[in-house]
């Protein structure tokens, strides 16, 4: 077992200065860092390996095309797929949710019905429903949340009927780190008929996810927040929703037959990825996940638990300091205030200290709006994250509330 001072060395950027300080990167859940073996995978398909994939009578096309469809191999077992055609490769979680709204809502939803999403929602798994729900004249309904940022399960029984379509909620908020009871959430929607999509793009970076058991009709995450690149991301649907679902984009690669008056479609999961994919991307988010497997999914949890245990009562203890999402069951994600001071200040100031948090509204405007402030102070933490940088943000956050 690698030790965390052993994973560190795996992430160049982890060792290096910003602002003549020693990095500090507590924005994780904005996007992970990437370790050498992810970055060697990219810069070694370019050196060895780049061709155009699936269609090529030539060797190099053949090893490009079989080290593209092992990553599918990959994720098909880290989110339990049944069918690895199942898993189909988008840029991203945003892309994924368009998808759905596009092509299974667009067929599904019909005026009257009903979508239910959460308060917690990233603007990706809000926008398109509120834009499809504008267009074909169904409603918008927004479970709401408790004072300490958990889901009102007793509301969302309440919002649940025969007119529910579709619930699209995420696994674990972003903004305030609160782990959903999604599986039970799924359960009462099967309950009325309609289709669940989790929105796992928080959720993956800290293990595996079982779509199997959790019984989830849609599944996406994003690759760049589980130490894979940015612009890869997978969409898992149930084969027999994605067999049903018309294209969301047409031309190469997802047709069987084309003729200038007629078109059939390719079989799953190329009916969904039109075009020349994001090959390299695709290769280094299977090495990424490995990556993960490696190094534990046991040990993720654990040091990351320990960092949300420290930072929670080591910031607690911080004079004018406030925890934003006391949720019993937590991701390592703290949302926080610091006095009256503005997030956009305090992130400032920490980044002259070489610490890296994210602040602002993130990408929660009406959650945001409906906590009646304008934003928060996010720390989010990964494995790779040590107690001692934990230290040196309360360090800096004691700086910080000096210079306010
Ligand atoms: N959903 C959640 C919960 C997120 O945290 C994010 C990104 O922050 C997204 C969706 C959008 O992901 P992406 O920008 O990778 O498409």
């Amino acid at each position: 077992m690698k030790s965390i001072a052993d994973i560190r060395k795996d992430f160049p950027i982890l060792h290096t200065q910003v602002n003549g300080k020693a990095l500090v990167y507590l924005d994780n859940a904005a996007t992970s860092q990437k370790p050498i073996q992810v970055i060697d995978a990219l810069s070694n398909y370019y050196k060895t390996l780049n061709s155009n994939i699936h269609r090529s009578a030539h060797s190099l096309a053949a090893q490009a095309t079989e080290a593209y469809e092992a990553t599918r191999d990959i994720v098909q077992t880290f989110i339990n797929a049944k069918y690895r055609e199942e898993i189909n490769f988008v840029r991203g979680t945003t892309e994924a949710i368009n998808l759905v709204a596009y092509s299974w809502g667009r067929t599904n939803i019909q005026e009257g019905d009903e979508i239910i999403i959460s308060a917690l929602e990233h603007h990706s798994n809000l926008v398109p429903w509120q834009i499809l729900a504008k267009e074909q004249k169904a409603k918008l309904l927004i479970i709401p949340i408790n004072e300490k940022g958990e889901l009102d399960q007793h509301m969302y029984q309440k919002q649940l009927s025969s007119k529910t379509k579709l619930v699209a909620v995420n696994h674990t908020s972003n903004s305030l780190g609160t782990i959903n009871p999604i599986k039970e959430m799924i359960q009462q929607a099967h309950l009325f008929g309609a289709k669940v999509l989790i929105d796992g793009a928080q959720a993956c970076p800290h293990g595996p996810v079982d779509v199997q058991d959790l019984d989830a009709d849609f599944f996406c995450f994003s690759g760049h927040k589980t130490y894979a690149p940015t612009g890869i991301g997978v969409l898992y649907g149930k084969r027999e929703l994605m067999e049903q679902m018309p294209p969301f984009h047409y031309g190469g690669e997802m047709i069987k037959e084309v003729d200038y008056d007629m078109v059939t479609f390719n079989d799953l999961p190329y009916k969904f990825e039109a075009g020349t994919p994001n090959i390299a991307d695709t290769i280094a988010l299977g090495t990424a996940l490995n990556y993960m497997k490696e190094i534990g999914y046991e040990t993720i949890k654990t040091q990351e638990n320990a960092l949300l245990q420290y930072a929670t009562e080591k910031m607690s203890g911080i004079d004018e300091l406030r925890i934003i999402g006391n949720a019993a069951q937590k991701a390592p994600v703290i949302s926080f205030l610091l006095g009256t001071a503005h997030p956009y200040d305090v992130g400032v100031l920490l980044d002259k200290m070489g610490i890296a948090i994210r602040t602002g509204h993130h990408c929660c405007q009406p959650l945001m709006k409906s906590l009646g402030i304008q934003g928060t102070c996010r720390a989010s933490f990964a494995f790779y994250n040590t107690l001692e940088e934990v230290d040196v943000l309360v360090e800096g956050l004691l700086r910080t509330k000096k210079m306010l």
